[in-house]
């Protein structure tokens, strides 16, 4: 049976720097196996009970991916919906919607600048230092949603967003 795994966590990158963390927040709830998370995280909290800390460490293959050198394209600077300076590193979203993906501009050559759309991410192995704050079985809304629920909200409730 799948759970929902509720867990804090403080993400660094290989030199040690902080990229995220959940500390002063809510916790995490996902349901495994969803796709909720990182799938090497997921995997590797399969066995974890609540009450347990561990670092995880999970390589970018199976957090964000390599980097794929053919997400590197060249576009004319006036196509781009910024004004006034462009900065290597400037990232902005591709469309209106949270989920779309985020480029970053990689080089700017006269008047045409590169873009790179790989993840920030990518090709970036991740430690995860993580506690498990909760652990139940998921329910048959859960499962059939594809998402954790919120335990005390019952459903679909506030911030969930999926539509059922
Ligand atoms: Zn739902």
């Amino acid at each position: 049976m799948p759970r929902v795994v509720s867990f804090h966590y403080t993400l660094r990158d290989p030199s040690g720097r902080v990229l995220d963390s959940s500390a002063g927040g809510e916790p995490i709830s996902y349901l495994e196996g969803s796709g909720q998370i990182i799938d090497g995280l997921d995997e590797q909290l399969r066995t974890a009970a609540a009450g347990a800390k561990s670092r995880v460490t999970v390589p970018a293959k199976k957090a964000y991916g390599e980097r794929d050198p053919a997400q590197m394209q060249h576009v004319p600077r006036a196509a781009l919906p910024v004004e006034g300076e462009l900065k290597i590193g400037d990232q902005f979203q591709t469309g209106p919607h949270r989920a779309d993906p985020v480029v970053t501009v990689a080089a700017i050559e006269g008047d045409q600048v590169l873009l790179d759309a790989n993840h920030p991410l990518a090709g970036v192995d991740l430690t995860f230092d993580v506690e498990i704050t909760a652990a139940r079985e998921a329910t048959a809304e859960e499962l059939t949603h594809g998402h954790a629920h919120k335990a005390d909200e019952g459903g679909c409730g506030s911030g969930c967003g999926c539509g059922h």
